[in-house]
């Protein structure tokens, strides 16, 4: 008896965290993004062995428990809540790039921040209010990267024509996840995009010594070359697959190999000492 309450307890409160959860999300947002921050993990270029840029993921504390995007975003997205978080996010996002190009923190010429965007941020108002966020910023559009995850969606005109005008602001764009939705490489010769994110799952197969991974990966580099992208694998977590993708001729990545994503003091640790 006493189990079987205990149990309807635990699917209650199951069944209630996505409801508890929307409400901690509205609730963070009203007071001014409280306990939302952001981590950068670094992007490497394999061709000049260094770091091109970061890529900016969101973080949110709730209740001393750290909930991860994964859980969070799907729930943002489905409470109409993602525009204004991922507006957080690009303004964020394009102030500490700022910062960290105007002081030459890491001494080099140029450090270009990715940030992530929901499908359901791509609506007419959006590249507007990414022209506004540059100026305000100051932040050069050469220095913003926008990633969208492969999806149905990005095939539709509507949104095609809205990563057009991004393009045309001179941010560069990136297709995330690739190989885990529908796109073909042929469809993506009429989409705007620079880098192609190769998925992790891709890279996986590298030290899994499955053939078919290396041989899409070199499908994938091969074909991006020729329509004039670049591309980036992602979750690269050993010297093999780090090793395996430089020999494919994939020009960046990114993984735990090279490190984690750091909250701001950290990675700016990390840029300056290599720790
Ligand atoms: P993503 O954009 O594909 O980001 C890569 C995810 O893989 C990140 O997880 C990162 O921490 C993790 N990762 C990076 N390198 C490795 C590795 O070597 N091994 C493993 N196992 N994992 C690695 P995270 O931060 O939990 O983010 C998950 C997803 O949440 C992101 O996937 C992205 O789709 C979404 N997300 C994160 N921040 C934002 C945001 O600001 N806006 C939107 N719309 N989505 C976001
Ligand atoms: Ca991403
Ligand atoms: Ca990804």
């Amino acid at each position: 008896m006493n189990n079987a309450i205990q149990q309807s307890n635990v699917i209650r409160f199951n069944l209630d965290r996505p409801h508890e959860l929307e409400r901690g999300l509205r609730q963070a947002i009203a007071n001014n993004f409280d306990g939302f921050s952001l981590h950068y993990q670094p992007q490497i270029n394999l061709q000049i062995k260094s770091i091109i840029g970061a890529e900016a993921l969101l973080r949110w504390s709730y209740k001393n428990e750290s909930i991860p995007p994964s859980e969070f975003i799907p729930i943002a997205e489905n409470a109409g809540l993602i525009v204004e978080l991922g507006n957080w996010v690009l303004r964020e996002a394009c102030k500490r790039a700022f910062h960290w190009n105007a002081t030459n923190l890491f001494n080099q010429l140029a450090f270009k921040i990715s940030v992530n965007v929901s499908v359901l941020q791509l609506t007419d108002h959006f590249p507007k209010y990414v022209s506004e966020t540059l100026l305000e910023t100051r932040l050069s559009p050469d220095f913003l990267n926008i990633e969208v995850t492969e999806s149905l969606q990005i095939s539709n005109q509507q949104i095609i024509g809205i990563l057009h005008i991004l393009k045309s602001l001179g941010v560069s764009l990136s297709i995330d996840d690739f190989g885990t939705g529908f796109s073909c490489l042929s469809m993506l010769k009429n989409m705007p995009f620079d880098v192609i994110k190769i998925d992790k799952s891709f890279v996986d197969g590298l030290d899994q010594g499955c053939e078919s991974s290396l041989s899409l990966i070199e499908a994938i580099v091969y074909l991006s070359r020729k329509h004039g992208m670049s591309t980036l694998a992602e979750g690269v977590e050993s010297q093999n697959q780090c090793e395996m993708l430089t020999a494919t001729g994939c020009d960046a990545v990114q993984g735990y190999y090279f490190s984690r994503a750091l909250p701001v003091d950290e990675f700016e640790r990390f840029m300056n000492t290599g720790v």
